[in-house]
C-alpha cells in the first residue's frame, strides 16, 4: 500500500466549497485609508482564499465572496482596526460539505 497522499493544490480543494453571498452586507469591511498599514499588507499573503488585493492606487481591498471564515486575517488586522470581522448572518457564507 502506498502510504503517500496525494498532493493538492489549496486553489484545487477551495473549489469543492460553495459559497452563498450575502449580497449588499459583507462580514469583512476594510477601513478606509490611503496609504495601508503592515497589517493590511500582511492579508495579501496571509489569506488562504486571496480575499485581499490592492487596488490600482495601492490601497488593500477585500472581495469576501469566496472567505472561508477561517479567521485569519482577524487576528492580524482586527486588533488594530484595519478590518471589521464578523460571521455572515445564518444561512450565508461557505459551505463546506462538498469536498
Ligand atoms: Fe481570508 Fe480567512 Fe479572512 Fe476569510 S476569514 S478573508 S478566508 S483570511
Amino acid at each position: 500500500m502506498n502510504a503517500e497522499l496525494p498532493s493538492m493544490r489549496v486553489e484545487d480543494k477551495l473549489y469543492y466549497n460553495r459559497y452563498l453571498v450575502d449580497v449588499g452586507r459583507p462580514h469583512v469591511k476594510v477601513r478606509a485609508h490611503a496609504t495601508p498599514s503592515p497589517q493590511l499588507l500582511a492579508l495579501l499573503k496571509a489569506c488562504p482564499a486571496r480575499c485581499y488585493e490592492l487596488n490600482d492606487k495601492g490601497q488593500v481591498e477585500v472581495t469576501v465572496d469566496g472567505c472561508i471564515e477561517c479567521g485569519t486575517c482577524r487576528i492580524i488586522a482586527g486588533p488594530t482596526g484595519d478590518i471589521e470581522w464578523s460571521y455572515p448572518r445564518g444561512g450565508y457564507g461557505v459551505l463546506f460539505k462538498f469536498g
